[in-house]
């Protein structure tokens, strides 16, 4: 058998092992599509007018040893010092016991969004317990399981208090003790909408009349503990709302946001066990009052009941799971951080409450020495009483004093240009101490550790309970949590075990070799707002990843800030606004979007401050683009841009797209192209070179970022030359633009992931990975033909990396929503497809290029056998309601106890597809949704209900 590969040799190791289907495979694959190349397939399938012209060159691809080695001179040239600068990124001790059963194992980062909550009661459970343990910290009624990070997390906080408050003022304000970047993101994000921010002293400057909301931060930037009671009820009188940028661990010692009667708390739990990464990733959290409960952005895990009325946990208010939601969004939160919050939530099961208590009291001590040290020295430290955190006034000392801290090893916060902080972490130690005072010339201090003084405020202490629910009070032996890893990991079905063919989603292979710097001290210890000489490796990463997404891109500027897609989407049209408005064109705010688009894109639109026109799809799925004329030619005013997708959502290279971007352009807008499908396009067509101004890049997607169980990822964006001055900046590296994220970078520690992925492919294995990805898909949809009906194909029939399938027929012929499809596929060992979305009532199947093709006929085999129920019902074979379609998913729960079902248990629990040795079972059968959301619980149950589970 021949078959052309152009460019690329199937032997080469590094492409075997990335690519799923061996080269025999894929020859057997060719022969069902009736083609006898790839490169036929691809001819067939992509529109020779958006093919790129040269091929993506990279020079050779890199062994798995070469890379490392590759890897290890750039981590060489990261500096890791002591990092005392705080600004709310501390070092911390992983414990390795989390470090090695979550952040390096598969089974937890290779999971994806717990949408399908029958197959994720693992993550569930982890993340119900970050929501009780913030919920407890924080003193409010109820925590969500993670935002990005503390600066979007009170900027999220911001609209959410607009929406939340009575009172009707404009102005939002924002205590000046937050952190830097903290100001920096609230005000990128007010002033599209409208809202006019006041940095100030908040008991000094608040006019409780003039805003919606105040924001605090607790403790201080500069280390200040205050009471915020006396404020916050002010901010009632008026009708206002008072948010609390709270430090989780200071929590431990210091009076709740909740006993200060805090409507919001937001904060980071970054210093729960997680790197600092060099600004990321990492969990932010937000908690809020019981009223405000259905108006908080991010995903919420709540407790329901599964069909036997057992306990069983999933997202709540999913159907609000897009505030993402076209005409009323409010937010784009999408992907969030939930493997950092899974840690964070296991440092505090690990630890328990007394556990963070003794950290968080050793902490302060250490601060405590620290200053009665440089007060010896007659230094002036404030504030008075603290936490972790001061501020020494140095006067023209400073300079000297930062520059000889560095020589001892330790990054110090230079503040103004007189004054130093200083903030004490985990792994402070005595020597650290004594290197902090030798830079402050006290070479004769010596650090003692007898003494217990304390500095924390009377006013503030915290004499409330926190975090009393058992499974923080589990045994403190290791074998204990380490089988509790365990087991939770056992419940959920992720990609080390079947694939997850999820459309849009992307979700392929995350090698091994590829995460293995993640954890390197040179890359996982360092602060964000270290010395530039300190961070040269991560410079030159940067820089490479960088060149190397522009090329495959086609653009000319790319920004690494935004930490997930949707992120960069609101960076891009934030880009695009800048653009205009330099140009005096300012008043441009429509931006056109396909109805089939994403939810994120038309959020993003509202979040800086657009008007969605929304452009229908043509009877192939193509957009109309007689529609999107009309439309654009209608809004030409105002035209800001259009939000497309390519290929589209539908899953085809549409003919038309050249022609949509020139209309845009033509009314002056600018097109943002959706990069979340890149994996059907690298090597082959770039969204620069087809009319985009602007794309994000889903990391997490196409560059083998693993989800991670819903995060992390990272959203950069490439930019057309003319937009690259409009980039997002960052107070700590400057630019004219105010910053998205917290970091400069957004989460730099996940990008070696991509980077490796990059160097060990090379220009044709990236390029060869999406053809192949091409062929999966094409596969998938010939073989299921007939079956299913496939939507939305091109002219010729086929389809592009993804694939929808329609299962309404199965519905109307026998009463099987797509639900119970999914469902189904579980019992089979899969997780379902993307359901309902871009197309109520059907699949959406992306199988990736990894997959090999045993994978793909074992998926196969399962949807064949679904169609085959559907028909036995349909029939009359099989009973209409009691049947294994219905039924599923069926658990060992099932088979125990009698057996009244009028098909056999073999047929319940062993589909084709389902292995027989290494079964699959579902924790829980089906989960009840609504009585979910009638019964909104979102903090861990009590013990009982464990039991009543149990009987
Ligand atoms: C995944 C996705 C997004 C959002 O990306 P996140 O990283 O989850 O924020 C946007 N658009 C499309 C088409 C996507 O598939």
């Amino acid at each position: 058998m021949t078959f052309a590969l152009t460019d690329y040799d199937p032997y080469d190791f590094a492409n075997r092992r990335h690519i799923g289907p061996s080269p025999d495979e894929m020859a057997q694959m060719l022969a069902v599509l009736g083609v006898d190349s790839l490169d036929a397939l691809i001819a067939e399938t992509v529109p020779a007018g958006i093919r790129q012209e040269q091929a993506l060159d990279f020079g050779a691809p890199l062994s798995e040893r070469d890379m490392l080695h590759r890897m290890r001179t750039v981590a060489r040239k990261n500096k890791v010092l002591t990092s005392l600068i705080g600004m709310g990124y501390h070092a911390t001790l992983t414990p390795p016991v989390i470090l090695r059963n979550i952040l390096e194992n598969p089974a937890w980062y290779t999971a994806y969004t717990p949408y399908q909550p029958e197959i994720s009661q693992g993550r569930l459970e982890a993340l119900l317990n970050f929501q009780t343990m913030i919920s407890d910290l924080t003193g409010l009624d109820i925590a969500n399981a993670s935002l990005l990070d503390e600066a979007t997390a009170a900027a999220e906080a911001m609209t959410m208090a607009q929406r939340g408050a009575k009172s009707k003022a404009a102005g939002f304000f924002i205590d000046q003790n937050c952190h830097p970047q903290t100001i920096a993101v609230i005000r990128t994000r007010a002033e599209p909408l409208g809202i006019e921010t006041i940095v100030g002293d908040p008991f000094r400057d608040l006019d409780p009349e003039a805003v919606f909301a105040a924001i605090f931060q607790y403790p201080g930037t500069y280390g200040h503990v205050h009471d915020f009671t006396e404020v916050i009820e002010k901010l009632h009188a008026a009708r206002a709302l008072g948010i609390i940028a709270a430090d989780p661990l200071a929590l431990c010692l210091l009076k709740s946001p909740g006993e200060m009667d805090a409507d919001i708390a937001i904060g980071s739990t970054q210093r729960f066990g997680v790197p600092m990464g060099f600004g990321g990733p990492h969990a932010a959290y937000m908690a809020c009052k019981d009223a405000f409960k259905r108006a908080m952005p991010g995903r919420l895990i709540g407790v329901s009941i599964d069909a036997r009325g057992n306990k069983a946990y999933r997202l709540s208010l999913q159907t609000r799971e897009q505030h993402i939601r076209r005409e009323k969004a409010t937010s784009n939160v999408c992907t969030a951080q939930a493997l950092l919050a899974v840690m964070a939530s296991m440092y505090g099961v690990y630890y328990g409450p007394d556990g963070l208590k003794a950290i968080a009291q050793s902490i302060h001590r250490k601060t405590v020495r620290l200053v009665r040290g440089l007060e010896e020295l007659g230094f002036k430290v404030e504030p008075e009483t603290f936490f972790d955190t001061v501020t020494v006034e140095v006067g023209a000392l400073q300079g000297v004093i930062l520059n000889a801290a560095v020589a001892n090893g330790v990054n110090l916060r230079k503040v103004g240009t007189t004054r130093i902080g200083i903030s004490c972490n985990e792994k402070t130690y005595g020597e650290t101490v004594e290197a902090v005072w030798r830079a402050f010339g006290g070479d004769h201090l010596k650090y003692r550790d007898h003494d217990r003084p304390y500095r924390l405020p009377q006013a503030c202490l915290r004499d409330t309970p926190y975090m009393t629910h058992p499974i923080f009070h589990m045994n403190r032996a290791e074998a204990e949590i380490t089988r509790y890893m365990r087991r939770l990991a056992d419940r959920d079905l992720a990609l080390d075990r079947a694939m997850i063919p999820l459309g849009s989603c992307t979700m392929k292979l995350n090698a091994t070799v590829e995460m293995l710097a993640v954890t390197w001290p040179e890359f996982a210890e360092i602060h964000p707002f270290a010395p530039d000489d300190q961070v040269q490796g991560y410079m030159e990463l940067i820089d490479d990843l960088s060149a190397k997404l522009c090329d495959i891109t086609g653009y000319d500027a790319l920004s690494m800030q935004p930490n997930s897609g949707a992120q960069g989407e609101y960076a891009g049209l934030l880009t695009i606004r800048a653009f205009h408005k330099a140009r005096g064109e300012g008043h441009r705010n429509v931006c056109l979007i396909p109805t089939s688009a994403h939810g994120t894109n038309p959020a993003s639109a509202h979040m800086v401050g657009w008007e969605v026109v929304a452009v229908k799809s043509a009877e192939n799925g193509d957009i109309d683009v007689e529609d999107f004329r009309a439309k654009a030619e209608k809004h030409a005013e105002n035209l800001a841009g259009c939000m497309i997708t390519y290929p589209s959502t539908h899953g085809v290279f549409e003919d038309t797209v050249r022609e949509v971007c020139a209309i845009t352009h033509r009314h002056g807008g600018q097109v943002y192209i959706d990069g979340a499908n890149m994996n059907a396009m690298v090597g082959i067509s770039k969204p620069g070179d087809i009319g985009g101004d602007v794309s994000h890049l889903n990391l997490h997607k196409t560059f083998c970022i693993p989800h991670g169980g819903g995060g992390p990822g990272m959203g950069p964006i490439g930019v057309k030359a003319h937009l690259a001055p409009y980039l997002p900046g960052h107070p700590h590296t400057g630019g004219q633009q105010g910053p998205v994220s917290a970091a400069p970078f957004g989460s730099p520690s996940i990008l070696p992931i991509s980077w490796a992925y990059i160097l060990l492919m090379g220009g044709a294995g990236l390029t060869q990975a999406t053809r192949v990805a091409i062929l999966n898909a094409n596969y998938i949809a010939k073989r299921l033909d007939g079956a299913y009906e496939v939507l939305f194909t091109n002219a010729g029939g086929r389809v592009a990396h993804e694939c929808i399938l329609d299962t309404r027929a199965l519905d109307a012929l026998a009463g099987v929503t797509v639900e119970d499809v999914a469902k189904r596929l579980i019992d089979c060992g899969f997780h379902a497809p993307t359901m309902s979305w871009p197309v109520p009532g059907t699949l959406m199947v992306e199988p990736t290029e990894s997959e090999p093709k045993a994978e793909l006929d074992r998926f196969i085999d399962a949807m064949l056998a679904i169609r085959a129920e559907a028909d036995a019902i349909a029939s009359g074979e099989m009973d209409r309601e009691n049947n294994p379609l219905k039924n599923a998913p069926h658990t060992v729960e099932d088979l125990v106890g009698p057996w009244d079902r009028p098909y056999t248990r073999e047929q319940a629990c062993f589909p084709p597809g389902a292995f027989r040795v290494d079964k699959y079972w579902a924790p829980v059968n089906r989960v009840d949704n609504a009585y979910g959301d009638r019964n909104l619980v979102c903090t861990c149950p009590p013990m009982e209900s464990y039991a009543e589970a149990a009987e």
